[in-house]
């Protein structure tokens, strides 16, 4: 199969891999023992010369991958800036996003000044009606304050568009899906000394909206009170897991009552969603905190919060002195990040429209015009069917093992495969692009420009409500260097982007591909039977499948791998959450299982060459633990541990490894070493 994917994939290979096929032997520590330390053994000596470079927060093969493919998005972007005639709508829409922002003397030039029309209507307000539209019309920028309002797949009718009011609104230790009520409500003084300095950070902010020194002060003392109160309302980030908790379907008219009162209808339609009677009321308790802050709250008070919001959106997109004060609070102080990465970088960033931190979705950019000029020039169709066919394999050693699970009763076999079998794949890029001429992108304004597409993605995200399911839709833009598991669409999804090297190679061997996008591919399907996804049924339907019995031997599982990674220490004093990560170290553990069996399937009847001196089996997890390879500075492992349901590449790499038979053979780790789990403590999922 190889040969084949070698043949086929010749073009892609000379436009994309920069990269050598295979393993990088020079990273290896062989002072370190494999079954010591795994990690350290593939990555010590990597581990020991790197220094994080001053513009990052983690450095490691994904980054690295994905800094070199941020130099083929300004490729496309400069090419597309460049043309001055000639240039199709959707060159002209990157083009002018990305000239905007490369226009640092127009950005400098325009200050504030485009932010004046939200500001204007923000100073306008003089009674908790009147913040509730502001609200709305911020949400129309992008901004999300208060709480949210989206469409999204209800999750007991997965073909249908329900209205989801949901917690939102914090600021710390970032904002909308990434921010944490810990942050807010620990007493602890790592915890006490962020908040005195978010204060700080607000109050500059104020000042350089145009507020007094004393103004700015008062309004940052509100703004911290307000969100206190928030996320004293608030779900912890583990509970967020929890499907049943965050869904409460109801009458729209029933509104009132479970908010104490207060009437939604005026930002219903202000903010222009279509008319719907039925809305999931993901987070009740949120919602009284709300409507209890803005009875209580003073107007002023709301109106320093809003005007907070705003900036925080906006900031990385304004004047040097916005964006410099942004940079020092969420990168510098809460990140480590030493220094700001150069302007293209951020800039092509804006363009694509992706969350930076690579844990989240898409908020605003063009990302599906900028993939359209992407995946042309650096995906073509061949690459496609390549990476096809290793989820068809993977997908295969999955089945059989679902099959033949010595935990599992028969029923809930038979539904696990069912729900496997009718997994969707999307790979590359979507079938049918996104549109974006109404985002109005223009060479005037950069942070006009985003706000704008930011803006139509939640009008475009409100229009679905009431509507179907539109399951071909993704989630990630085709540059993105991630992957996904959507439990409604009960599908996987892979952008272009991470289909390159370390992780998709067609000149490596097949060790190197099954231990690196193969693993990839199991753990994404796996997401599927983790303990978030079991919960949905081969539908996309929040349903309960198992029986008790098998679903006890799940939870019994399950808790293994959480006290395993909670007990892992990854700085002085500071444990993994084993709760939070759980279902990504599922994934990990099941997505080596799998992968490794599909590679032994390929491989099967094929001479089985060393290559370097090491055998298949072995290239498999030195694969694996390369791509794993990363450093934090220790503020963003810090930020990381609290937010990021993924373990740091080093418990990526030795947590599942400990567990598993299929590397204690292929590198000799004898029982007692480090790396071989007790048989009393040893967990198998998949
Ligand atoms: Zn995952």
């Amino acid at each position: 199969m190889i040969k084949r994917i070698r043949t086929v994939l010749a073009v892609f290979t000379l436009v994309v891999s920069c990269a050598r096929a295979g393993i990088d032997l020079q990273n290896l520590d062989r002072a370190v023992k494999p079954q010591d330390d795994f990690f350290r053994y593939v990555n010590g000596t990597w581990l020991k010369t790197m220094t994080i470079p001053p513009g990052e927060s983690r450095w490691g093969s994904f980054t690295e991958l994905r800094e070199r493919n941020w130099e083929n998005v300004r490729a496309i972007c400069e090419e597309a800036a460049a043309k001055t005639s000639g240039a199709s709508a959707i060159e002209r829409i990157v083009g002018d996003f990305y000239a905007s922002g490369m226009n640092e003397a127009a950005v400098n030039a325009a200050g504030v000044t485009p932010l004046q029309p939200a500001l204007a209507l923000i100073a306008a307000c003089r009674t908790p009606a009147d913040i509730l539209l502001a609200q709305a019309h911020l949400r129309l920028l992008g901004v999300t304050a208060g709480f949210s309002l989206s469409a999204g797949a209800d999750a007991k009718d997965s073909n249908r568009e329900l209205a989801q009011l949901r917690q939102s609104g914090l600021s710390l230790p970032a904002d909308g899906t990434l921010s944490d009520r810990d942050y807010y409500l620990n007493d602890d003084d790592k915890s006490k000394s962020i908040r005195t300095q978010f204060v700080a950070h607000v109050a500059k902010m104020l000042e350089l909206l145009g507020d007094s020194p004393d103004r700015a002060q008062a309004g940052a003392a509100a703004v911290l009170r307000i969100e206190t109160a928030l996320a004293r309302g608030e779900l912890s980030r583990v509970q967020l897991r929890d499907a049943d908790l965050n869904y409460h379907k109801l009458p729209v008219a029933e509104l009132a009552k479970n908010d104490g009162g207060l009437d939604l209808a005026p930002y219903f339609s202000a903010i222009g969603a279509p008319a719907f009677t039925e809305v999931n009321l993901a987070h009740p308790e949120f919602l009284k905190a709300f409507t209890a802050q803005l009875a209580s709250a003073p107007v002023a008070d709301w109106q320093a919060y809003l005007r907070w919001h705003l900036v925080l959106t906006a900031a990385p997109y304004l004047s040097a002195p916005f964006e410099d004060e942004n940079f020092r609070f969420y990168q510098t102080v809460l990140s480590g990040v030493k220094e700001p990465k150069p302007r293209w970088r951020e800039v092509a960033a804006a363009v694509d429209g992706s969350r930076s931190d690579g844990i989240a979705g898409i908020e605003g950019g063009v990302g599906e015009a900028l993939g359209q000029l992407y995946v042309a020039k650096y995906f073509p169709p061949e690459a496609k069917a390549s990476v096809l066919q290793l989820v068809a394999n993977v997908r295969a050693a999955l089945r059989e093992r679902l099959q033949n699970l010595e935990w599992m009763d028969a029923p809930t076999r038979a539904k696990a495969v069912a729900k496997l079998d009718a997994f969707t794949v999307k790979m590359g890029y979507p079938d049918k692009w996104k549109d974006y001429s109404a985002a109005r992108i223009t060479r005037d304004s950069f942070v006009l420009n985003v706000l704008h597409a930011r803006g139509l993605q939640v009008k475009r995200d409100l229009a679905k409500i009431g509507g179907l399911v539109d399951k071909s839709e993704w989630n990630m833009t085709p540059p993105t260097v991630n992957a996904y598991y959507s439990v409604e669409v009960n599908g996987i999804a892979f952008p272009a982007g991470i289909l390159q090297p370390p992780f998709f190679d067609p000149q490596a061997d097949d060790a190197v591909n099954y231990g690196g996008i193969g693993t990839v591919i199991g753990h994404e399907m796996t997401h599927g039977f983790d303990d978030h996804g079991r919960h949905y049924d081969l539908h996309g339907n929040l349903v309960d499948w198992w029986t008790p019995e098998s679903a006890a031997k799940f939870n019994e599982r399950a808790a293994g791998i959480v006290r395993q990674f909670s007990s892992y220490t990854v700085l002085d004093g500071v444990h993994l959450k084993g709760e939070l990560t759980q279902g990504e170290n599922i994934a990990d553990l099941g997505g080596l299982k799998v992968s490794f069996a599909a590679m032994e399937k390929a491989l099967a009847g094929k001479p089985r060459e060393k290559i370097d001196g090491f055998t298949p089996e072995q290239r498999f997890f030195l694969s694996y633990a390369g791509v794993w390879r990363d450093a934090f500075t220790p503020a963003e492992q810090r930020r990381r541990v609290n937010i990021d349901p993924h373990s740091p590449g080093e418990w990526r790499t030795n947590g599942p490894l400990s567990n598993l038979p299929e590397f204690w053979a292929a590198f000799d780790v004898p029982e007692g070493a480090p790396m071989h789990r007790p048989a009393g403590e040893r967990v198998t999922i998949w």
